[in-house]
């Protein structure tokens, strides 16, 4: 397992300023910082709702901004959690869904906290047994039997413009 680079701990310090910079109680207490293989870093918020299962991972909300912006390759990422009592960030490895998330992605390293110190490792390597869809045994969908067609083999449809 590598130890952290300067750059990693600038990550986390861009986690930490944009979760110091946009606490907001009840909504947001964390806050992810990805760079990508061009070198650039994006910050994603969690969004917390009160609707648990409607709630969005920081992680998420990063990759977002980062393929937003047109980024295919992800290099890094850091997650920090804010505690107001305390006044205090600490850095939280990602959630199982956001590990399959950052998978998905190919070679991803993940900065966290584990036993009180921060290590980074490859997210593959903290999720041994990533989702596997069989999509190998997937065949193509049959094509559709339109039930009533243009006449030129497509579906029918019409636009009622007011
Ligand atoms: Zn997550």
């Amino acid at each position: 397992m590598p130890s952290l680079t300067r750059k990693d701990r600038e990550l986390v310090g861009a986690a930490e300023a944009a979760v110091r910079r946009h606490y907001w109680p009840g909504r947001t207490r964390l806050a992810s910082a990805l760079r990508t293989r061009s070198g650039k870093t994006y910050i994603g918020l969690a969004i917390h709702t009160s609707v648990d299962r409607c709630s969005l991972c920081a992680e998420a909300a990063a990759v977002a901004c980062a393929m937003a912006a047109g980024e295919r390759e992800l290099e890094s990422i850091a997650t920090v959690k804010y505690f107001p009592q305390q006044d205090a960030v600490l850095v939280v490895p990602p959630c199982g869904i956001c590990r399959e998330l950052l998978n998905d992605f190919g070679r991803v390293w993940v900065i966290y906290r584990a036993n009180g110190q921060l290590k980074k490792d490859l997210c593959a390597r903290l999720l041994p047994t990533p989702y596997a869809s069989g999509k190998e045994l997937d065949t193509p969908d049959p094509p559709q039997q339109p039930n009533a067609t243009d006449g030129r083999g497509g579906l029918a449809t019409s636009i009622t413009r007011p």
